[in-house]
C-alpha cells in the first residue's frame, strides 16, 4: 500500500487506486486549495491576460444582465487605477512634450488638488453637494 504526503495540509494518506501515480492531496478541501494556490500563480504568472480575461467575463455577465432584463445591471463603476495603469499613464505622460505636460498638470492641479485647511478647491470642476449649498 502506498503512502504519501499530502501537498496541502502535509499529513500522509494513501491515494486512489486510479489515481496512485497522479493524486497530490489527501481531500476535496485540500484539492480546492491547491486549486486556488495554482489559480493566483497563474494569474501572478500573467498578470495582464488575467485582467483582459476578468474584463471579457465581467463584460459578458453585464450583458447577459442587460438582456435578461431582470434586474438592473450594476452601474458603470469608477474604479480605482492600478499601479501599473498609474505607471503607464507616467510613461505616456513623459513621452509628451515638455509643453503639453505643463498643461496637463495645470489642469489636473486645478481639478483635483486640495489646499490644507481650506477644503476642496475653489476652482474645482465637480458638481457641489446638494446639501451645504445656500444659494437656493
Ligand atoms: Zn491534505
Amino acid at each position: 500500500m502506498c503512502r504519501r504526503r499530502c501537498a496541502e495540509c502535509r499529513r500522509t494518506f494513501t491515494p486512489a487506486a486510479s489515481a496512485v501515480a497522479t493524486q497530490r492531496v489527501c481531500s476535496a478541501a485540500c484539492r480546492a486549495a491547491r486549486d486556488r494556490a495554482q489559480a493566483r500563480g497563474r494569474r501572478v504568472r500573467d498578470l495582464d491576460g488575467a485582467r483582459l480575461d476578468e474584463r471579457e467575463r465581467q463584460g459578458a455577465c453585464r450583458k447577459r444582465l442587460a438582456a435578461a432584463d431582470c434586474h438592473a445591471p450594476a452601474s458603470e463603476a469608477k474604479e480605482p487605477r492600478s499601479r501599473e495603469e498609474v505607471r503607464r499613464f507616467v510613461d505616456l505622460v513623459l513621452a509628451r512634450s515638455r509643453a503639453t505636460l505643463q498643461r496637463d498638470l495645470l489642469w489636473i492641479c486645478r481639478r483635483y488638488a486640495q489646499f490644507p485647511g481650506k477644503g476642496p478647491s475653489p476652482v474645482t470642476l465637480e458638481p457641489r453637494l446638494a446639501s451645504g449649498t445656500d444659494d437656493e
